[in-house]
């Protein structure tokens, strides 16, 4: 009797974040209805000394262990699932395919405040309005509260209905005038019915075509790859597309790199669509990310604008995925979990059933090959929008040249040229700090971090060393810590740097500096931004970050101080990292009336990458570099996966890999390659001794096949418990 009893308890199998790679089992709590337990609810779960929030995927009768030694189920903690089967099944996809344990990937879609547990609890925002007496009365009439009196004649003027949120600074007023009965509060509206706000623009032919193809995909899954230059209307294409979806009354999630960029897009949004929109990014409260995801997840928004961890938002009516700027390397999640949100959005649009749109200026090489193997869709806009033409490149050769702190006198004459125009100039080095090392001239004893292979970065006005891997600094000395009596000297250039002396040439011009170091503080990216609008800047000097999208119509110089560097990487993918950044920062450049100029300093003129981007421009860049990628058995034509293992004690991560290798050997797959281990490009980071060893085969089954069979025996050597290693399945760099 008591075996029959046993078998017909329920057994919950829950994915806990935890790094193991297997789901947990657990006894039901007491009094569960089974027809109450839908996969994707989450359940709060013992676990070791501590309780987690896990998540649901299967309700079985049995369990490979016994009854007694299994714990229980501490509480079920949503009534209906948060996530939809078709996600559930791309979220187990997705472990598999990363390598990665389930309980942690379920965990990332999912924002912070449900991991932790708190109530999924949508807050609809609340409106307010005037009662019949409201309207009937005057503020005047409101003798006592001055208040009071400015909020009626606001809602007066208004007319309809008002958000909280535009009345946060009346609180004690709104709340008199409700106990009053002048206010009322509206009951939460449906989601609004889409409506153009704006009016769209007329679209060119191009554009035209474009949002035809996409639109005859709506209701299935496709890719296509919107192919334009910046400013060519690849914006104006996604909001033609959206405006269709919205009228069948679907929901469209929009992925971005950056969260920077948001809000430019969020503006254009807003005024072009009148439906429930959010934003999510790490800059927000775990509130805010809640209240969106719910939004979403529940319907009420209709369009959702986040960057790589936006992609898993629950849609109940998934219309179109768009995913702008689809080459940037941030889509890809360098720790952890390391998966890229372009390559599992496509597999999350093919779930769902949906058309799924990248846009970039300059595609990834994966991107292109897929449409050559007609995977993917390409739509091109060949033109800027409008009347603005595209920009001249010219190769500055610096060699011999007279300089002033990197900057070479022709270009100082063309910036001199440029302002006295009254037209900005873009600058762009992608090192921040003042010097990348500090050296002493009578000794050579050069500024290095003591817990990583890597110099420490001279920080001119912080009076500070720094070091960019692992953020130790210390105060920057006036003497030389080795022979106390030679010569300091800044070695090398950083935006710091560049700033200073732009600032001697140009006395009485505005420069802004735009780096990690600037913008820190929260909103000071968005002042630059607004002043440089504003046209009261004359040169815009920063990194990786003006790169970026954004718009500076003013804008008709550029120049690329130092492209050397980039030229000969010993990673792969630098060559298509560097082409990918010079148009995109030449794509600043003379965006409205005004043509742009680039010019890019470099000792290596003759440089093929060079030659034929600037010549040919960057298709053909990217048709050679496939076929030199072909040649190597190089991604898209390989598949790779890198074992990064890091340790204190410097013997513990090659031993770790040496035991990797064998239980290779002892898998026998011929059809995969391994390289390594050797150490990495940094060997110490962080007081940490680096190792790696990279896979790679020409299929990617076998590697899969191989990982699948390699991982459990790893999790299982003695020399793992010792090191801490992961696994990058496609790995985008390979440091
Ligand atoms: P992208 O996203 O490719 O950088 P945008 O969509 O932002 O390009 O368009 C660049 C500029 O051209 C914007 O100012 C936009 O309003 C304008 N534009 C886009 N499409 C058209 C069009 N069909 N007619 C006129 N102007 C357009
Ligand atoms: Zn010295
Ligand atoms: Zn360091």
């Amino acid at each position: 009797m008591a075996n029959c009893d046993a078998s017909r308890k329920l057994i919950f199998k829950v994915a806990v974040p935890v790094p193991l790679d297997r789901l947990f089992d657990y006894l039901a709590p007491d009094g569960c209805h089974p027809a109450e337990l839908k996969p994707g609810i989450r359940v709060m779960v013992p676990f070791g000394k501590r309780c987690q929030v896990g998540v649901l995927l299967a309700v079985e009768h049995s369990s490979k262990i016994e009854s007694d030694r299994l714990k229980q189920v501490i509480e079920i903690l949503d009534a209906a699932p948060l996530l939809s089967e078709s996600d559930l099944r791309l979220l187990q996809w997705s472990s598999r395919y990363y390598h990665h344990p389930p309980g942690e990937v379920l965990a990332a879609a999912f924002p912070v405040a449900l991991r932790q547990g708190r109530p999924a609890l949508l807050q609809l925002p609340r409106f307010f309005s005037l009662s019949r007496q409201g309207q009937a009365t005057l503020p005047e009439q409101l003798r006592r509260s001055a208040k009071q009196q400015v909020l009626l004649a606001m809602l007066q003027t208004a007319g309809g209905a008002v958000p909280a949120s535009a009345l946060s600074d009346y609180k004690p007023a709104l709340k008199a005038l409700l106990a009053k009965g002048l206010v009322q509060e509206q009951a939460p509206g449906p989601v609004s019915l889409p409506q153009l706000a704006k009016a769209a623009l007329c679209a060119n032919p191009e554009q035209q075509a474009a949002i035809d193809a996409v639109i005859a995909n709506l209701g299935r899954f496709a890719v296509s790859l919107l192919e334009g230059v910046t400013g060519s209307g690849k914006t104006e294409v996604y909001m033609q597309i959206i405006a269709r979806v919205l009228e069948q009354g679907k929901q469209v999630l929009v992925l971005l790199p950056e969260i920077s960029l948001t809000p430019q897009l969020e503006q254009r949004f807003l005024q072009r669509f009148a439906v429930n929109m959010v934003s999510t990014h790490s800059k927000l409260t775990d509130n805010q990310r809640l209240q969106a995801w719910l939004s979403m997840q529940q319907g009420y928004a209709a369009i959702m604008l986040g960057t790589r961890s936006a992609l898993f938002t629950p849609m109940p009516r998934p219309g179109l995925i768009i995913l702008d700027e689809e080459h940037d390397s941030s889509f890809k999640q360098q720790e952890g979990f390391r998966f890229s949100a372009r390559d599992v959005a496509i597999a999350r649009a093919k779930g769902l059933g949906i058309p799924i749109l990248l846009g970039s200026a300059t595609p990834s090489l994966e991107s292109m090959a897929n449409v050559v193997q007609r995977r993917y869709q390409l739509l091109h806009l060949p033109n800027r929008a409008g009347n603005a033409t595209t920009p001249s490149f010219q190769l500055l050769d610096i060699r011999n040249k007279k300089m002033q702190a990197g900057l070479s006198e022709p270009l100082l004459a063309e910036i001199h040229a440029t302002l006295a125009k009254n037209q900005q100039a873009l600058i762009f080095l992608n090192r921040r700090g003042y010097a990348p090392v500090q050296i002493c001239h009578g000794c050579g004893w050069v500024s290095r971090c003591r817990r990583c292979d890597a110099n420490l970065v001279i920080h001119a006005a912080e009076r500070l060393l720094r070091c960019h891997h692992c953020s130790s600094e210390q105060v920057l000395p006036k003497q030389c810590p080795a022979c106390k009596t030679g010569e300091l000297q800044a070695l090398g250039l950083g935006t710091e740097r560049i700033e200073q002396t732009l600032e001697a040439v140009f006395p009485d011009k505005v420069i802004v500096r735009l780096d990690r170091d600037t913008t820190q503080r929260k909103g000071s990216l968005e002042d630059y931004l607004e002043q440089i609008h504003a046209g009261r800047v004359d040169i815009i000097l920063g990194t990786q970050m003006v790169a970026k999208g954004h718009h500076f119509p003013r804008v008709t110089l550029v120049a690329i101080l130092d492209i050397d560097s980039g030229l000969f990487s010993i990673d792969y993918h630098s060559s298509e990292k560097l082409a990918q950044l010079i148009v995109q920062v030449a794509g600043r450049a003379g965006r409205a009336d005004q043509p742009g100029k680039v010019i890019l300093q470099t000792r290596h003129p003759q440089h093929p990458l060079l030659d034929i981007l600037l010549s040919k421009g960057y298709r053909a860049f990217a048709q050679s570099a496939l076929s030199e990628r072909r040649q190597a058995g190089l991604p898209p034509f390989g598949h790779q996966a890198l074992f990064r293992v890091q340790a204190a004690i410097a013997e513990e991560p090659q031993r770790f890999l040496q035991a990797v290798c064998q239980a290779i050997g002892e898998l026998n797959s011929d059809k995969v390659q391994v390289f390594g281990p050797v150490t990495a490009p940094m060997a110490r980071r962080a007081g940490l001794f680096r190792y790696q060893l990279l896979l790679q085969s020409p299929q990617r089954k076998e590697l899969h096949q191989l990982l699948d069979n390699l991982l459990p025996a790893i999790y299982a050597l003695k020399e793992a418990k010792k090191v801490r290693w992961s696994l990058d399945v496609d790995p985008v760099d390979l440091y």
